[in-house]
C-alpha cells in the first residue's frame, strides 16, 4: 500500500495536471472503452466510455487517477459488458517494448525493479529498430501510420493505426508478433542448399526484403566488426579468425547471394544467435499479448503514469524519438521542492540534475525527482 500522505500529495497535483492538459484524447474517443488504476493495480476500473476529451478531463480532474488507460480496439457498444456485448469493430496494432525484457546486465547492479538510463537508451533504440527495421520496410508501414509513446516508465508504446491493419483478426496479430520476434523461422528457407554436398552454399543477399536480408545483412556487419562478433554467432575461434582474414571477398560473395566461403558447422546456434541478436524483445507473455490480443487496454498517451508522475509523452515522429529523454521531456511536474526520507537510493538525473545515490537521508529535492521516489516507493515523507 502507497502511504496515504503520499496519496494525499499527489492527488491535487494529478488533478491539476489533466485541468491544463490537452491533446490526451484517442482518435475516436466515443468507440473506446476506458479503465482506470489505483496504486495497487494499474487497471482497477474498466469499461467507461466518454465522449469526447471534455468528458474525459472531467472524469480525469475529479477521480485523479493515477493510472489511465483505454482499448486499442473500437467498439459499437465500449461500455458494454461482458465484453462480447461490446461489439467489436476494430483494433490498432500495438507493440509494447519494455526495458526489463532486454535483460541488461546492469540489471545486476540496480535490481528488476530499478531502471537507469541504460535500459532508457537500450528501450529507445530496440523501438527505433522495431520502426526503422520492420514495420516501415517489412510490413509497409508508413510514419503517418504509426503513434509513439513513452510508457511513462520503462519503455515505449508503439501504435500502428491504419485501415489495413483495424480489421487484423487474433492469428494475423500473432504472426506479426511473431515475424517481429523471429520465432519459428526455417534455417533451410534461407539456405536452400544446406547440409547438400557438392553444391555451392546459396543464401540470402543484403539487398533482399525481410528477415532474409536483415540476416544477411547482420552477418556482414558482424563480418566487419571483428572476430569476437563472430564467435558471438557460436562460430568456432578458428574459423571466425579465416572469415575475418578473408572478409572483403566474403562480402562480395554475400552480396550476390553466394555464402560459399562461409563454413557455418554448428548452424542452427548460428541462427538462433543471428535471430536473438537481430529480434524485437517484446518480452513475456503479458507484453507480448498487447499485440494479440484485441481487448488490452493500455496507457493513453499523454496520461500521467502513478509509478514515476512521468507523462506517457507522445512523440510525433521517429525524428522526434530520437532526440527524446524521457527523463527531461516526460516531467510533469517542474515547480516546487519537497523534503523526502529516502531508502536506498540508486543515482538518477532529472532535468540534467544527477541525485543520489541515497542511503536512508533526509533530502530536500525539486517535486519531480521527491515524486519518482515516493511512488517508486524507495523514499517517504
Ligand atoms: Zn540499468
Amino acid at each position: 500500500m502507497l502511504d496515504s500522505k503520499v496519496v494525499n500529495l499527489v492527488a491535487p497535483l494529478i488533478r491539476s495536471y489533466y485541468e491544463r492538459a490537452e491533446g490526451f484524447a484517442p482518435p475516436e474517443t466515443p468507440r473506446r472503452e476506458f479503465g482506470f488504476g489505483d496504486y495497487e493495480k494499474k487497471i482497477a476500473f474498466r469499461h467507461y466510455s466518454f465522449r469526447d476529451e471534455a468528458a474525459l478531463r472531467r472524469y480525469l480532474v475529479d477521480k485523479a487517477p493515477p493510472f489511465a488507460s483505454y482499448s486499442t480496439a473500437f467498439y459499437q457498444h465500449p461500455e458494454a459488458r461482458p465484453m462480447e456485448n461490446k461489439k467489436l469493430v476494430g483494433a490498432e496494432l500495438i507493440f509494447d517494448l519494455d526495458s526489463t525484457d532486454l535483460n541488461l546486465p546492469c540489471r545486476e547492479e540496480h535490481g528488476r525493479d530499478w531502471i537507469c538510463s541504460k535500459d532508457l537508451d537500450a528501450v529507445k533504440d530496440e523501438t527505433i529498430r522495431l520502426i526503422e527495421d520492420f514495420l516501415i520496410p517489412d510490413f509497409g508501414f508508413s510514419d503517418n501510420d504509426i503513434c509513439i509513446n513513452f510508457s511513462g516508465n520503462r519503455g515505449y508504446h508503439v501504435h500502428v493505426n491504419s485501415d489495413k491493419v483495424h480489421e487484423l483478426g487474433a492469428d494475423a496479430r500473432k504472426a506479426i508478433s511473431g515475424y517481429i520476434s523471429g520465432t519459428g523461422m526455417d534455417m533451410q528457407a534461407f539456405f536452400p542448399t544446406i547440409g547438400l554436398k557438392g553444391v555451392g552454399l546459396k543464401g540470402p543477399k543484403p539487398s533482399d526484403q525481410g528477415w532474409g536480408g536483415k540476416f544477411a545483412r547482420s552477418f556482414i556487419k558482424a563480418l566487419e566488426t571483428g572476430v569476437g562478433e563472430l564467435q558471438s554467432f557460436g562460430i568456432e575461434p578458428e574459423i571466425a579468425r579465416k572469415l575475418f582474414r578473408k572478409r572483403t571477398e566474403i562480402v562480395l560473395g554475400i552480396s550476390v547471394g553466394n555464402w560459399d566461403r562461409v563454413s557455418i558447422p554448428k548452424k542452427a546456434d548460428f541462427w538462433k544467435a543471428i535471430i536473438a541478436n537481430m529480434s524485437i524483445k517484446q518480452g513475456d507473455s503479458i507484453d507480448s499479448n498487447v499485440t494479440k490480443d484485441m481487448h488490452h487496454l493500455i496507457r493513453i498517451p499523454n496520461t500521467l503514469h502513478g509509478d514515476t508522475a512521468l507523462i506517457a509523452k507522445k512523440l510525433s515522429s521517429l525524428s522526434e524519438l530520437k532526440r527524446f529523454n524521457p527523463m527531461d521531456d516526460a516531467i510533469a511536474f517542474k515547480d516546487g521542492i519537497i523534503k523526502v526520507k529516502t531508502g536506498r537510493v540508486h543515482k538518477f538525473t532529472m532535468s540534467g540534475t544527477q541525485f543520489g545515490p541515497y542511503d536512508n537521508d533526509t533530502v530536500v529535492v525539486p517535486t519531480y525527482a521527491a515524486l519518482y521516489m515516493l511512488l517508486k516507493r524507495v523514499a517517504a515523507l
